[in-house]
């Protein structure tokens, strides 16, 4: 029996969840948002029920001190040392990470040295780690990156084709995120599945959404490229693009770089084309409604999952299952239904309408037995598999 907290680390919050494992038994879980201001905001769960508390928190050094004082507040622990270990996500391992790995000297600088590929990411996950290290000293910590489960892609399917120079010199390809959920659901997805020779197709269709080809456990492609901006039309973010619109729209609108960088990852995808909401249930809504920008949106959005569930299909040979999975994928019908509804003819699909449209965040089969592939809602749960890799990693280095 072991306490393992997964913490995720943004540049202005920490999340945190604290298992029992192996059991892997939630303990508690929490954030604290708005750090580095007054009113920054942290939440606690305390059997069941959520504990606000709205107070000044000016770094992450406070804001795991916060968290620490509360453990022991509502006797969740009664010493620090009671917590094993922590696991932190990382989101850019580049080509450095297959596996999780402990944090040490190495590991630290490496994920520094990756700061120009994931800016904002990786810094925030080292200060975290760091603010964590200040006051759980002694504590084994592991990154758990989210492009480790990617790195098990060919050449020909993470390369650009851009010049050498900038391939070699700036490690630009394409790295793929999510992986700790696509790598869960795999796992996961490949239980419901018979025989040896598993292929399936993951959706991890969040509000940052991938797709992912998988062949007996590992991945082959992945739709997010280099940067989460890469891949299917997402909540706010364009996806693969002609790389010259880029060019064009900074040349004619007369905007600057980063103002067209922080329209193509914050104002596109469903918000930009239907210019309603950087939420899918009211582009869904207003779809649904008749209005005609929200419904061009949502044919958009699931012409480009077609396609590239199409592609995988393709690149696997065949396909066994696919799998639904985070906010929209996991909750709903309609836009799953979108989704089905231009792959269905291809890739002989029949599935119930009815449990389709029922299911909303629980495991499902949505398919109906005679269909040729077999199609599944399955919630993921990155922190979990967080905390899974934390105890598998400090087993592997003999840390007991
Ligand atoms: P992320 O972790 O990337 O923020 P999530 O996987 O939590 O994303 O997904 C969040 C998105 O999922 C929301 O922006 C919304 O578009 C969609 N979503 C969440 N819950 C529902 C729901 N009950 N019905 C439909 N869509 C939902």
């Amino acid at each position: 029996m072991a306490k393992v907290m997964a913490v995720n680390c943004g540049s202005s919050s920490l999340k945190f969840k604290l298992y029992e494992m192996p059991e892997e038994k939630v303990i508690t879980s929490g954030i604290v948002e708005r750090i580095g201001h007054k009113d920054a905001i942290f939440t606690i769960r305390i059997d069941g029920d959520k504990v606000t508390k709205t107070l000044e928190v000016s770094d992450h050094g406070v804001a795991v001190q916060l968290v620490m004082d509360a453990l022991i507040e509502h006797k969740i622990i009664s010493s620090y040392d009671e917590i094993k270990a922590t696991g932190h996500r990382v989101v850019q391992g580049g080509p450095y990470f297959r596996h999780s790995a402990l944090f040490n000297d190495d590991t630290y600088s490496k994920i520094e040295s990756l700061i120009p590929l994931a800016p904002l990411h990786n810094k925030a996950h080292l200060v975290g780690y760091d603010a964590f290290k200040k006051v759980l000293p002694h504590t084994p910590a592991v990154a758990v990156f989210d492009t480790a489960f990617h790195q098990t892609m060919l050449p020909e399917d993470y390369m650009y084709p851009i010049k050498k120079e900038y391939s070699e010199k700036y490690m630009i390809r394409r790295y793929g995120a999510h992986g700790t959920s696509h790598k869960y659901l795999c796992q996961l997805g490949e239980t419901y599945l018979d025989g040896d020779d598993k292929r399936m197709i993951i959706c991890h269709l969040g509000s940052g959404a991938s797709i992912t080809a998988t062949h007996n456990g590992r991945c082959v492609a992945t739709s997010m490229g280099l940067t989460p901006d890469g891949g299917i039309m997402m909540n706010t973010r364009t996806g693969d693009m002609d790389p010259s619109v880029y060019y064009q729209v900074l040349k004619m609108s007369g905007k600057d770089n980063e103002t067209i960088f922080q329209e193509f990852n914050k104002q596109s995808g469903l918000y930009g084309v239907s210019g309603i909401s950087n939420d899918s249930r009211d582009v869904e809504d207003a779809a649904e409604a008749g209005n005609k920008d929200a419904i061009l949106a949502v044919n958009l959005w699931a012409r480009r999952i077609a396609d590239f569930i199409g592609q995988y299909y393709v690149r696997l040979g065949r396909v066994d299952m696919i799998i639904f999975s985070a906010g929209i994928g996991e909750n709903a019908g309609i836009m799953r239904k979108y989704v089905l509804e231009r792959i269905k003819e291809a890739l002989g699909i029949v599935y119930d309408e009815k449990v389709n449209m029922d299911t909303r965040g629980t495991i499902a089969t949505i398919s109906k037995p005679e269909s040729k592939v077999k199609v599944m809602v399955i919630p993921t749960d990155e922190e979990l598999m967080i905390a899974r890799e934390t105890v598998k990693t400090l087993k592997k280095n003999n840390i007991e």
